[in-house]
């Protein structure tokens, strides 16, 4: 049923930070030795070599991780030639960069205006007190005036598209501290925002200090996001996602609209339209060259993920984006009883050609999800 296709979108992950957060799930290593830098950089540009003839045209590039903005210039300059030399682009290419705004230079702000034009910032909280009760690391002394200068760096290097990370239901935060961080946010010039709520992930420092979560206040938080946000011109286009229009981040738009994505640098995951694998991790694994750990499952299931990633979005699925994707199977021939059940219980809305999630929908993404599965 599914075929295979070739890779659109290209994720880079940079496996270094430089100190671990309580609450990262994310793999990464706490510090970045050189000697671990080049040998993952050559790994990194061979498995490029390897990979670039089964990509088109790239829509889109990501450099994740980790922290990315921890790279020296001259690395991610190295990084971005070997990039250039290996892939063709598409004319209006993205390319995003998740960034510390601590960890952000004038030389490094000056490589990556020359080859970036999207910028992810990590900020998590401006507040000292909940970034230190999550154990976030290096975030200077005063954020509000590190983001500044990391801000006016990349304008300076024609870096306009910027967008911020926040993330709620800290612990002892209170709705009002909520809506606080995300007028900050708004003071700022900035085109995005991402807005997750604390997940206590098993293994995580901060998962053996905290154990219960308010439901509640988390479903209150996330509606006063959207409320918020939406009166500012960010309205929300994904479940945790936020933009000012035309702001979209097209490469996660792209994935979750069933895009084929290649990955590279431990723990990245790809997917080829058919299967998903997800390359080895920790570091030392990676540089051993183990085996990518493959995710086989059958294709009925796959079009399930790949319909239920597309629903957390709030546009939801074209008829015609999903049968691009599914190898021209309709919806309604897959999940007819599925969809007209969700459709009465409010949770999904189908609007001419197109099938989305109502607000309703998105709050319960979850229970959609599972009803697909
Ligand atoms: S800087 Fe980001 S990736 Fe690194 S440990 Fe902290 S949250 Fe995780």
């Amino acid at each position: 049923m599914l075929e295979k296709r070739p890779f659109t979108e290209l994720y880079i992950h940079i496996p270094f930070c430089a100190g671990k957060c309580d609450y990262c799930a994310f793999y990464s290593e706490g510090k970045m030795e050189k000697m671990f830098l080049q040998k993952y950089m050559e790994k990194l540009f061979s498995d490029m070599e390897k990979e670039a003839s089964s990509c088109l045209p790239l829509r889109s590039i990501y450099f994740g991780g980790g922290t990315p903005t921890l790279l020296p210039p001259e690395e991610m300059n190295r990084l971005f030639q070997n990039i250039r030399k290996n892939f063709t682009f598409e004319k209006d290419i993205e390319i995003s960069m998740e960034c510390n705004p601590v960890s952000l230079t004038e030389e490094k702000a000056a490589v990556m205006g020359a080859f970036i034009n999207r910028v992810s910032m990590g900020i998590q909280s401006f507040s000292s007190l909940f970034r230190k009760r999550i154990g976030r690391r290096d975030q200077g002394k005063n954020i509000e005036e590190t983001v500044e200068k990391a801000i006016a760096l990349l304008k300076k290097n024609s870096i306009y598209n910027i967008g911020f990370d926040l993330i709620y239901l800290l612990p002892g935060q209170s709705l009002i501290d909520w809506e606080q961080e995300l007028r900050k946010a708004l003071a700022f010039e900035i085109t995005h925002l991402s807005c997750y709520s604390l997940i206590l992930e098993e293994g995580t420092l901060l998962a053996g200090k905290y154990q219960e979560q308010d439901e509640d206040l988390s479903a209150d938080m996330w509606e006063m996001a959207g409320a918020v946000l939406s009166e500012n011109g960010f309205p929300r286009y994904e479940i945790s996602n936020y933009a000012q229009m035309g702001y979209h981040c097209r490469h996660n738009d792209n994935i979750w609209k069933g895009a084929s994505y290649l990955g590279l640098g431990p723990s990245a995951c790809s997917f080829n339209g058919k299967d998903r694998w997800t390359q080895s991790s920790p570091l030392a694994d990676f540089l051993a060259g183990k085996e990518a750990e493959k995710d086989v499952i059958g294709d009925r299931e796959r079009l399930a993920e790949m319909f239920i990633m597309g629903l957390r979005k709030v546009a939801g699925w074209t008829k015609t984006d999903w049968e691009n994707v599914s190898g021209g199977l309709s919806f309604l021939s897959l999940w007819k009883e599925t969809i007209e059940k969700n459709i009465r219980l409010g949770l999904l809305q189908q609007k001419g050609n197109t099938l989305a999630p109502t607000e309703k929908g998105l709050e319960y993404w979850n229970d959609l999800a599972e009803s697909f599965i």
